[in-house]
């Protein structure tokens, strides 16, 4: 641990009768950092963050704060807020209440309160709203006095649940970028919760993949696109996906079943077993005119105007999908030449996924 980490998780376990949710989590999350859990649905993300906030307890490992082990502190005097998915307003409250009621309960005086209200208002452009209820608000304004009510606490930690799924895509987009504006100018440590990896690639400083209750990998977003550590990350992370195609390394070569032939440097001794390659859908040079040493049929293809997604496939029967930009002429069943470039594959062990290239 360092001088300057917030947040400490140390072998964290915890088991709903039998059942493993949470399996030897460790990580250190510095002063101030915007951290992202994300993985699939059911992975733990949610658990992980209510044990945090002491809404929950650790099966075994220890949660350090500031330097302090909290296991046995709870929720109200570990110093962290969370917005949930739901918001959780209190319906029958004005914004304003909902702001000022935690701080009450807290006997925080009334001066410091309404200051506290109005900086959180400013910041949150929510100052016109606060005589009005939640149910007079719209998903995004809701989602603002969610996060005022958090901002009114001045925690140590903003814990957040998703909170951006029930916004629309525009919303959703709009307050993705107002969140990591507002990391920005408060400087806080937050750590994020959400099963989209857009948003983890958008607001992260580091994302933290989650399956199965086990981290898979923590890094920057481009790091975690660039390298990833398996095969579960190099799918999970980017879109379209990486494309995922049969291979088998003999001797010092990797023979692709859709008939391409290298050699990596790989990162341990080559033995001769099954592989996965993994090229993403940008990686790929296609000739639209001539067929190339691979040839592939066309099946499909969207036109978004700036980019063009092609979905083909291969001699091996398997399908690939095609990241091109412009607006190039292209109809059902054409041929065209594919090529790979080395330096772009990934390389995955078909045992365990794990990298090796
Ligand atoms: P996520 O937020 O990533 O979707 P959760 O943390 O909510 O996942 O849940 C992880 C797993 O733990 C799920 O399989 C869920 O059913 C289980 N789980 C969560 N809370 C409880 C609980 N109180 N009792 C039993 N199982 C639970
Ligand atoms: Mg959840």
């Amino acid at each position: 641990m360092t001088a300057n980490t917030t947040l400490e998780l140390k072998n964290i376990c915890k088991s709903y009768s039998e059942v493993d949710v949470i399996r030897d989590v460790s990580l250190e999350v510095n002063e101030g950092e915007f951290i992202v859990f994300v993985g699939p649905s059911g992975c733990g993300k949610s658990t992980l963050l209510r044990l945090i906030a002491g809404l929950d307890r650790p099966t075994s490992g220890d949660i350090v704060l500031n330097g302090e082990v909290v296991n046995k502190v709870p929720a109200a005097r570990r110093g962290l807020s969370m917005v949930f998915q739901s918001y959780a307003l209190y319906p029958h409250m004005s914004v304003r209440k909902n702001l000022s009621f935690g701080l009450e309960n807290l006997h925080i005086e009334k001066a410091e309160i309404a200051r506290r209200i109005t900086d959180a208002a400013n910041l949150l452009q929510i100052e016109n709203l606060l005589e009005r209820r939640p149910g007079q608000l719209s998903g995004g304004q809701r989602q603002r006095v969610a996060i005022g009510r958090s901002i009114v606490r001045k925690p140590i930690i903003f814990l957040f649940d998703e909170p951006l799924s029930n916004l629309d895509a525009e919303l959703r987009m709009q307050m993705r970028i107002e969140t990591s504006t507002l990391h920005a100018k408060l400087g806080n440590t937050m750590i994020y919760v959400t099963h989209d990896q857009i948003e983890a690639m958008t607001m992260a400083d580091r994302i933290v993949v989650l399956r199965d209750g086990k981290i898979e990998q923590i890094g920057r977003p481009l790091e975690l696109y660039t390298a990833p550590a398996n095969k579960f990350v190099a799918g999970f992370i980017g879109a379209p996906k990486m494309n995922f195609l049969k291979a088998h390394i003999n001797g010092n070569e990797v023979e692709a079943k859709m008939g391409l032939k290298f050699t990596p440097e790989l990162l341990e001794r080559p033995k001769n077993q099954p592989v996965t390659i993994g090229i993403r859908p940008e990686s790929i040079n296609v000739a639209l005119d001539k067929p190339g040493a691979i040839t592939a049929t066309i099946e499909n293809f969207e036109q978004l105007g700036a980019i063009t997604y092609i979905y083909c496939r291969l001699p091996s029967d398997e399908m690939l999908t095609v990241q091109l930009t412009g607006r190039p002429e292209l109809n059902q069943g054409r041929q065209m030449g594919v090529s790979l470039s080395s330096d772009a594959i990934h390389l995955f062990a078909d045992d365990d996924g794990r990298a090796l290239h």
